[in-house]
């Protein structure tokens, strides 16, 4: 259902309806009511330093909305920032390639309670629990310095090719974030003790070079010895000191991603076209997406040329020319090569990138992504596109892909801001990653299993460091990144969250209420020290039917198509307020070469069947389960006429359900909120017209 612009504004400050009417204008107010159109897709407790937003501190801190009054008194000044904001450098200019729609400094959102609320507390503990001394232990080693502190386990064990991957790494990022997502000062300090352990054992190296593992592992990389991933390594690291630069205002951290880019520079320099083409055929982390973003922010475009020298042609050139040739490459290492390429493209503006970037996406989320928007089976794309019914089982959708398919979206949906990105981004949210992160521990999956039987597991806080622990700090500390996005006029309301924006460049306040996805909607509450004309842009989500807005208690007579952003223009006043409802409905996603394995969606959310109770010792330090551990589980009969008559809501709880007409009877609710128990998400559904509708 595709809304056509019902109302436009005429010259008098008088509104039109679509048939000519006059619309009595809201209080002297003018609205500019449109659609933006868009294909469908298928696409706690309150711990010390963490600030907290209450009705006061929000009306409080609008009213003065012009001091920035949630920045950083550090940051202020400085011409800090988001490298995903940072303009390319024209003649001394900057400009933005391709970019239409920004996302906030993460200081302006802050999050309200609700189920983001939980994951990113239990990040935040988790992240308070991990000792410094204990994340520098193997960096202090390999520089020869002392350490008498306890060796971490997992993937930061002193026999681990990838130790300093998260202690050097992903910690660091997760912790900027996180300071920049609440103010921890706790955090920012700790990660301030790890910056400058790690520069003393940079200062042992003399060369620049800064890792957790001997400097030989690149002479094994280069000799194409076997070895893990020695760049993917330094990739975290860099990206974790440009963090806490841009977050925490960290200078040294930048002194020091400078040095650690010289030494690559003066590594991969060395090496022939032909060499380093044969070394990506080993590994190469995002290193071209950080060395982008030290462009960035230092505008030296020496280390663009450096970027470069990551490009994996045998990846790219195909993309490049429209051709899907993914099947067998490893899923997680290759996304961060097209990150880097929509990095790239808006540094440079070279339209190359930004087709790769865009035609990348479209396949992944188009053919090659499960109903959580998740992707890859067993770490891998192992099919051709569109085909994923022989890809379900214990090992699907790794984590870390989903966070990088995340981040990948916020490029293009900058790019063109369509609500097709942004239902890819709430899907993906709501399904895959507020599920896997475990709310008793902050413990963070690696797979999510979309075969039918299993379950859920989680690392140990001291002894599993992967790769998915990594991104999961990370995700989990920066939920806010992405709520809002703006441009000069106008407010992008992507995803319905209960938080708090500040916009102190208009003097402009949001508030956002919401129980979402408990509640079918949310309210929106302006405040401003002076009236403001801003656009306000909603996103009608791909799954609404029959939505409707009110603006300080009186309906409009417009609303946007599903998929698209309905956009409400208008001075605003402090007070104003919008009341959007969302409806949500049943529906079912089969999977795209095999309609009989179908999943049961209710507006955005998976619907998963829940079984017995998983042992405390089957949920914790592995993967996944193992294969062929799963339960069985009953077959559907549904009428396919009537795909979602054999699902009926429950009265209470919120958001369970029940099956109808079944062998045996069954429980269903949203994904993320199984945690211990064994699931089924894809069903085999026979045909029984005689189903009850
Ligand atoms: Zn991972």
């Amino acid at each position: 259902m595709l809304a056509s612009p019902l109302v436009v504004l005429n010259a008098s400050r008088q509104v039109l309806h679509g048939d000519g009417q006059i619309f009595p204008p809201w209080a002297g107010n003018v609205y500019n009511i449109h659609t933006i159109s868009a294909t469908k897709a298928r696409g706690g407790r309150q711990m010390a330093g963490c600030k907290r937003f209450s009705r006061r501190s929000f009306l409080t801190t609008v009213a003065a909305a012009t001091s920035s009054a949630l920045l950083p008194r550090a940051l202020r000044a400085s011409p800090l920032d988001d490298p995903v904001l940072n303009p390319r450098q024209r003649d001394g200019k900057l400009e933005r390639a391709g970019g239409k729609a920004r996302p906030f400094r993460m200081d302006q959102v802050r999050l309200g309670d609700g189920p983001c609320k939980i994951a990113m507390e239990a990040d935040r503990r988790y992240l308070r629990s991990l000792p410094p001394e204990r994340l520098l232990h193997t960096f202090r080693i390999n520089a020869g310095l002392p350490s008498s502190a306890q060796p971490l386990g997992g993937w930061e064990a002193p026999d681990c090719e990838l130790r300093g991957h998260y202690a050097g790494g992903h910690y660091l990022s997760a912790c900027a974030l996180m300071y920049a997502a609440c103010g921890d000062e706790d955090l920012k300090k700790n990660a301030e003790v790890v910056v400058a352990g790690l520069g003393q054992c940079q200062a042992a190296w003399s060369s620049g070079y800064l890792s957790a593992f001997p400097i030989d592992f690149f002479d094994r990389l280069r000799e194409g010895q076997r070895v893990w991933a020695p760049f993917y390594t330094i990739h975290k690291i860099m990206a974790g000191l440009l963090d806490m630069y841009l977050h925490c205002g960290n200078e040294q951290a930048l002194d020091m991603d400078r040095k650690m880019a010289g030494w690559v520079d003066t590594y991969t320099k060395s090496l022939s076209y032909e060499h380093m083409q044969r070394v990506l055929g080993t590994e190469y982390g995002g290193m071209s997406e950080v060395l982008c973003n030290l462009y960035a922010v230092t505008g030296n475009e020496h280390y663009l040329e450096i970027a470069q020298r990551f490009d994996k042609k045998q990846f790219l050139d195909p993309l490049a020319g429209h051709r899907d040739e993914l099947k067998g490459l490893h899923a997680n290492t290759h996304i961060p090569q097209v990150i880097a390429a929509a990095r790239y493209y808006e540094l440079t503006g070279e339209r190359r990138y930004r087709d790769i970037a865009e035609y990348f996406w479209n396949e992944v989320v188009d053919e090659r992504s499960y109903c959580t928007g998740g992707t890859s089976n067993d770490e891998s794309w192992n099919a051709d596109p569109g085909k994923l019914a022989t890809e379900l089982g214990p090992s699907t959708t790794e984590c870390c892909c989903a966070y990088n398919m995340m981040k990948l979206t916020r490029h293009l949906f900058a790019w063109t801001p369509n609500a097709r990105f942004m239902d890819y981004y709430e899907r993906t949210l709501f399904n895959h990653r507020l599920g896997t992160i475990n709310p008793e521990d902050g413990g963070m999956m690696y797979y999510l299993p979309l075969a039918s039987g299993y379950f859920k597991t989680f690392g140990k806080p001291f002894d599993s460091f992967w790769c998915c622990t990594g991104t999961g700090s990370e995700e989990y500390a920066k939920l806010t990144d992405t709520i809002y996005f703006h441009d000069d006029e106008s407010v992008y309301v992507n995803l319905y969250v209960e938080s708090q924006l500040e916009w102190p460049e208009k003097g402009l306040g949001v508030r956002q209420e919401t129980r979402f996805p408990e509640e079918q909607g949310t309210t929106l509450t302006v405040a401003s020290k002076h009236p403001v004309e801003v656009s306000i842009r909603l996103r009608i989500p791909y799954w609404v039917q029959n939505g409707s807005v009110k603006i300080n208690g009186a309906q409009l007579p417009a609303f946007a198509g599903s998929g698209s952003y309905l956009t409400l223009t208008r001075v605003w006043t402090s007070g104003d307020k919008i009341e959007l409802s969302l409806p949500m409905a049943l529906h079912i996603e089969s999977l795209p070469d095999d309609e009989t394995m179908q999943a049961v969606m209710y507006g955005p959310l998976v619907l998963a069947g829940g079984f017995e109770e998983v042992a405390k010792d089957l949920s914790y330090g592995d993967y996944g389960p193992k294969p062929g551990s799963q339960r069985q589980v009953p077959q559907i009969m549904a009428n396919p006429d009537q795909p979602t008559a054999w699902i009926e809501p429950n009265p209470k709880p919120s958001l369970t359900f029940r099956a109808v007409g079944q062998s045996q009877p069954l429980t269903m609710v949203p994904l993320y909120r199984v945690i211990h128990q064994r699931y089924a998400v894809y069903w085999k559904v026979g045909r029984n017209p005689a189903q009850p509708g």
